[in-house]
């Protein structure tokens, strides 16, 4: 893949850099997405280099500190609420400002995808939903109901995403976790798919 379109760097430039801030493992999920995002995108007929890139660095964030994404809220005005949340929303929502100053990266496609990757949202563009689905079915995740989550997403993508959605919403109030209000706009807008 050659991201050079959208990136001054070159992946394998891009990789270095990502392994200098990120752990062996998640950058393993992070390859892991990348390729699941491409064979998605074949199958659904999206972009598969904008899909390979969006997967690629869907979690570039997650190892910026608390303190950081506090201070990426106020520089970017972001809704104040964001800072009632903690890493698992802000690496999504907040990590495309960091993602944008330091790759200099602007498609505006990419970016929504990476920043909804985690919530999703009511009315997701197939790149979003391929970034949602790719993230969750890779082949390094292993937990109960990866297998269907797998098989639904050969055949349906909105199903896919019901699906996922369905699940982590459960998962997060069995373990009496908040839950994002834009993930329950996602669970609203896509759960009829599961029917
Ligand atoms: P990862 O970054 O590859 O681990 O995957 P995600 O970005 O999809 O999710 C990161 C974490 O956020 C997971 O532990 C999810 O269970 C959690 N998460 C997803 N949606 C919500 C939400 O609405 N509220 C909260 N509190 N956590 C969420
Ligand atoms: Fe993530
Ligand atoms: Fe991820």
């Amino acid at each position: 893949m050659s991201y050079e379109a959208y990136l001054a760097i070159s992946r394998e430039g891009l990789l270095e850099k990502m392994a200098e801030q990120m752990s062996t493992k998640r950058l393993e999920h992070s390859l892991g997405v990348e390729a699941a995002a491409i064979q998605l995108a074949k199958r659904y007929g999206a972009d598969e280099i904008k899909a390979g890139l969006a997967g690629l660095l869907h979690d570039y964030a997650k190892e910026v500190s608390d303190e950081d994404f506090l201070a990426l809220i106020d520089k970017y005005q972001l809704d104040s609420d964001l800072k009632n949340w903690g890493n698992n929303i802000w690496h999504g929502v907040v990590g495309i400002y960091k993602i944008k100053e330091d790759l200099g990266l602007s498609d505006a496609e990419i970016l929504h995808s990476i920043e909804t990757h985690t919530v999703g949202s009511k009315e997701m563009s197939l790149l979003d939903k391929i970034i949602y689905v790719a993230d969750y079915i890779e082949d390094g995740r292993d937990f109960p109901g990866v297998g269907e989550a797998r098989e639904i997403a050969a055949t349906s993508l909105d199903r896919a995403v019901a699906y996922e959605t369905a699940r982590t919403v459960a998962f997060l109030a069995q373990k009496a976790q908040p839950i994002y209000p834009q993930t329950i706009e996602t669970y609203n807008a896509y759960i009829s798919y599961l029917k």
